[in-house]
């Protein structure tokens, strides 16, 4: 399973699915985790209405956000022209290449853009895209090496057998430069919609709410982080890969104290339904209290 969050799916509609075909860009995401939460655009890549051939500047770009975000590059997304929503033969030697040159990873995240129609549902690995088309989700693998006691086996028997040869051939170098490519069940993550839900409710009045992304690791856990900052207080939701199944931690500063304090906020998660109002009819109350005791110069209780 391949997660992307919503602001992933946004951008590749701005930047991708909104041109013709072909167009890309690199998907980076949480190390150690299956979410994918950047997207990172190629305008100077070359392309034609059948190629797509990244830029180093793209390359560039991504080891920029790496070293300035701690997140890992995942793999590139590509549009195709048509309905052709499947890896092309020149596409699975692109994604050997990439397996090569990065050796760290353990697969390649390559989903294919398309225009002819949104996802449908009896489809796993596909998810519709704003303004038009679809995402197609596969991940490409390293070919699996014969191991070398089979090898000695088939060039035994190969040696017997001279019919075999072909057998042999195909067993022991065939398979080598060959990427496993297969079709990858994705979902969404709704961070963007959630959280621009929180921002506006947080806002109303004449307090204005600044948010930043982020991402942190911590004991071993990795977070997308959303800092929402008001006037005297701080908001911080980190998010884990499983959200919205599992709830975010929620961590309040009041900075009108000095020294400023920062304190976790408890909120019931029950509802798992889909609406943007979720996260914020979950955390509202506790929020909606630690800011007013924080704006009347009172400690924030536990809630
Ligand atoms: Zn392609």
């Amino acid at each position: 399973m391949i997660v992307y969050t919503d602001q992933v799916l946004s951008d590749i509609g701005v930047h991708i699915s909104s041109f013709e075909p072909e167009r890309g860009g690199a998907l980076l995401g949480i190390p150690f985790s299956n979410v994918v939460c950047r997207f990172v655009p190629d305008p100077e890549a070359y392309t034609s209405g059948s190629v797509y051939q990244p830029s180093e500047k793209l390359q560039d770009r991504v080891q920029q956000e790496e070293l300035k975000q701690g997140l890992q590059f995942f793999g590139i997304v590509h549009s195709h022209p048509g309905g052709f929503s499947q890896p092309s033969s020149q596409d699975r030697v692109a994604f050997l290449n990439s397996l090569n040159v990065n050796p760290h990873l353990a697969a390649f995240v390559a989903p294919i853009i398309t225009m002819d129609r949104s996802a449908v549902q009896e489809q796993s690995n596909e998810i519709s895209l704003t303004p038009r088309g679809r995402l197609t989700s596969y991940v490409a693998y390293r070919p699996k090496r014969a191991v070398e006691i089979e090898k000695n086996k088939w060039l035994r028997r190969s040696r017997e057998a001279p019919n075999l040869e072909h057998l042999f051939q195909k067993y022991v170098h065939g398979d080598k430069e060959t990427v496993s490519v297969v079709p990858m069940d994705c979902s969404v993550m709704p961070i963007d919609a959630h959280i621009a839900c929180v921002t506006r409710n947080l806002a109303t009045g004449e307090t204005p709410v600044h948010r930043t992304s982020g991402f942190i690791s911590l004991a071993g856990s990795s977070f997308h982080t959303e800092t929402l900052r008001g006037d005297g207080f701080d908001v911080i939701l980190m998010f884990p890969p499983t959200y919205p199944f599992t709830k975010p931690a929620l961590l309040f500063t009041n900075s009108t104290g000095k020294p400023s304090e920062t304190r976790e906020l408890e909120f019931n998660w029950s509802s798992l339904a889909a609406h943007d109002q979720v996260l914020w009819n979950a955390v509202a109350k506790s929020l909606v209290d630690a800011i007013e005791h924080s704006r009347v110069g009172l400690p924030v209780s536990h809630a």
